[in-house]
């Protein structure tokens, strides 16, 4: 069971044209665990994140969320998972709640205010949640994402650079709420161009360039999400 693999990549290749965007990749990440997906502008990151979600799809290969193929059954492979994948949107003239709000009514979820209250607590914007989303930094925006990803309840979330532009306070910041969301038992995927960004966070990495796999690492943080998963299996 602490070997499940909740994502898989077997043999993913995109091409564009003459382009391969993805190139045989093939990795896994089990659950529990925060996968760093590293590699530089290019290197292929963003097509395979748009692939695990559906949005495109691969040329050859498979991907499967807990087994299930992501272009056989996309509804069901993605139920449990949330992303923030491009800059998010939020309406300015709206505060960091009511936005919340908004976008989950169009989404079809009624979500009560002390649900989304604790969830922007939880991402420190507590104070902030009843102002002008127009006078958030970029790092209150990217945990207003975080927050929204998070009132979707997900299992898995995939994150594309989402540490992008952010100073060295709000990434950690942000790496903490990440951290205590894996404490959780939400299994990660992270993607960045930057090593420093996500190699104490992760408990795997995988490195791409031109579209390739050219190395993967597990780090020691693996055990201890182990005893996590395991303990919170336990009490289950
Ligand atoms: P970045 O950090 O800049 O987003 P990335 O690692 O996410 O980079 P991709 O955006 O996946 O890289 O792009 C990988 C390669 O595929 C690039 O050479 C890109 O130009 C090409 N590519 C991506 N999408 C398309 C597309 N729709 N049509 C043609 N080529 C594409």
């Amino acid at each position: 069971v602490m070997d499940d693999a909740v994502i898989q990549f077997d043999h993913v290749t995109k091409q564009y044209g003459k382009v391969k965007a993805v190139d045989d990749l093939s990795f896994e990440v089990r659950r529990g665990e925060i996968c760093g997906f590293l590699g530089p502008n290019g290197a292929g990151k963003t097509t395979s994140l748009r692939m695990l979600l559906g949005l495109v799809r691969p040329t050859t290969g498979r991907i499967r969320i807990h087994g299930i193929d992501v272009n056989e059954d996309t509804s069901s492979a993605l139920a449990g998972v949330g992303a923030i994948i491009e800059e998010s949107h939020f309406y300015p003239y709206l505060t960091g709640e009511q936005n919340l709000r908004q976008v989950l009514r169009l989404r079809g979820l009624s979500t009560s205010t002390e649900v989304i209250g604790a969830r922007l607590a939880e991402v420190g914007l507590r104070e902030v949640a009843n102002r002008r989303v127009k006078g958030y930094s970029l790092g209150m925006r990217q945990r207003l994402a975080l927050a929204l990803a998070m009132l979707q309840e997900p299992d898995i979330l995939v994150l594309d650079e989402p540490m992008n532009g952010l100073d060295p306070a709000a990434m950690r910041e942000f790496r903490l709420h990440l951290q205590r969301l894996q404490q959780s038992g939400v299994t990660i995927l992270l993607s960045s161009h930057i090593l420093s960004e996500v190699e104490q966070l992760a408990t795997r990495m995988v490195f791409i360039n031109h579209g390739r796999a050219v190395g993967m690492e597990e780090t020691h943080h693996d055990r201890s999400v182990e005893v996590l998963v395991r303990a919170r299996d336990e009490a289950a």
